[in-house]
């Protein structure tokens, strides 16, 4: 499979060219050639397959040309070691729990793939050393992080906006040693991501290191979030409620549901998609108006998807040929104030005892007020409430209790490097190393 950049000035990519460098040499992202749909076979007996097998299949359609079948597979299978449950709150919403892999929240997918794919083209080029660039806004940055951990001849550098993130969150990055270094930006998180695009764009670094991307805009970590929107359908299917689906995704910068969109194209019998947004809602303005207007973020409660020009919406653009008619026939939005999202935090707990985290409150508003009573809709909750610890005990008065994984990264101690959001500062401290 080849790869083109969405600002189509670059050369077009193999996989590997993809993956190891991240972003196309034009700053555009890398999107492949073709999208195959999967066999009708596959769809009808899909209730019948394991999380593995049926992501094995679509990692084929994907990577099949570009890996070994027993490499891909060994991959797919290790990346998906934990399950991803499809759980009934009330009336016809259902939460597709995302959580219960290392690090708590749906990065591990992605994190956990990536690392191991760059490690297998690391090791047939025999490279001697990648540098992984990845700025966070909370998530990213411990599910790359831990994904990488100890994976031989790759460093990780995680940039992280100065308070902005949870504590527990920060924990998950900073306390690891080895080969994750944690790089602490006075900025937000638009500045961090900025950083990086710079680094990659600035001829000197490149020259003095290898340097790659593990944020969404890396295929390796995108493409293998399609997974769990099959895996979230079979569940449905076996529910009997397959029909009429509606899936509601809590985004930021698009990733994870551009995803999805790839899922539907390949034939994934998805009838709609909502895209929940924070205060943050450049995409929601963008369906409205036609008009993509970027602006700085804002923080707010549900602080992973604070970004204010997400990066991934060329890529739905790239899908949908640029068409805003097209965009919204298949997508519709959302925008959620920090309080709203603590009124549905508080009151899906009073009434179901379903505990939602702040980003997963917003996909199960938007089902709550957007689906038809003909509609099975699906939210992402695509972190574990004990993420943001905190707000939500703040939300519903009552202690939370603390996932054993997560307990265990709170007795780390933190390591980090202070930095500005200059990026001289930044690329002065690549150069001494
Ligand atoms: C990253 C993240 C999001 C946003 O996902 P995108 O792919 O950036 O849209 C939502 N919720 C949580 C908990 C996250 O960590």
């Amino acid at each position: 499979m080849k790869y083109y950049s969405t600002n189509q000035q670059a050369p077009i990519a193999s996989l590997e060219e993809a993956v190891v460098k991240g972003l196309a040499a034009d700053k555009g992202l890398f999107m492949p050639e073709t999208i195959k749909a999967l066999p009708q076979s596959f769809y009808d007996n899909i209730e019948n397959l394991s999380f593995q097998e049926m992501a094995y299949q679509v990692a084929d359609a994907f990577f099949g040309e570009d890996v070994p079948a027993e490499t891909l597979k060994q991959i797919v299978y290790d990346t998906l070691n934990f399950d991803v449950p499809l759980v009934h709150v009330n009336d016809n919403i259902y939460s597709l729990e995302l959580f219960h892999g290392p690090t708590l929240a749906f990065k591990d997918v992605g994190g956990r793939f990536m690392a191991r794919l760059l490690g297998y083209f690391i090791r047939k080029e025999g490279k001697d050393k990648v540098n992984v660039l990845v700025a966070t806004s909370g998530d990213t940055g411990s599910a790359v992080a831990n994904g990488f951990l100890g994976v031989d001849g790759i460093h990780v550098y995680v940039l992280y906006p100065k308070g902005k993130v949870s504590e527990i969150q920060e924990k998950q990055f900073t306390t690891l040693g080895q080969n994750i270094t944690a790089l602490e930006i006075d900025g937000t998180f638009d500045d961090c991501q900025a950083l990086v695009k710079s680094a990659f764009m600035d001829k000197e670094l490149n020259e003095h290191l290898q340097l790659t991307s593990a944020n969404s805009i890396n295929v390796a970590r995108f493409l293998p979030q399609a997974f769990y929107y099959f895996y979230a359908y079979a569940q449905l299917k076996k529910l009997g409620k397959a029909d009429e689906a509606v899936i509601c995704v809590p985004s930021g910068n698009f990733g994870n549901i551009t995803a999805g969109l790839f899922a539907k194209r390949m034939g994934l019998p998805i009838k709609r998609f909502i895209a929940a947004n924070n205060r943050n809602d450049i995409f929601f303005q963008y369906l409205q108006t036609g008009e993509y207007n970027p602006r700085p973020s804002v923080a707010t409660i549900a602080n992973a998807m604070d970004v204010g020009d997400p990066s991934n919406f060329a890529r739905v653009l790239a899908l949908y040929n640029n068409s805003h008619e097209a965009i919204t026939a298949e997508i519709t939005g959302t925008t959620y104030t920090d309080e709203q999202i603590r009124e549905t935090v508080k009151s899906v707990y009073d009434k179901t005892g379903y505990l939602l985290d702040p980003h997963g409150a917003c996909g199960y508003r938007a089902l709550q007020e957007g689906l038809s009573a003909k509609e099975n809709g699906v939210f992402l909750e695509t972190a574990h409430p004990a993420k943001f610890l905190d707000t939500v005990e703040s939300i519903v008065g009552e202690k939370v209790e603390i996932p054993l994984k997560l307990q265990e990264f709170m007795k780390g101690e933190k390591q980090s490097i202070d930095m500005s959001k200059e990026f001289a500062d930044f690329k002065a401290y690549l150069l001494s190393l």
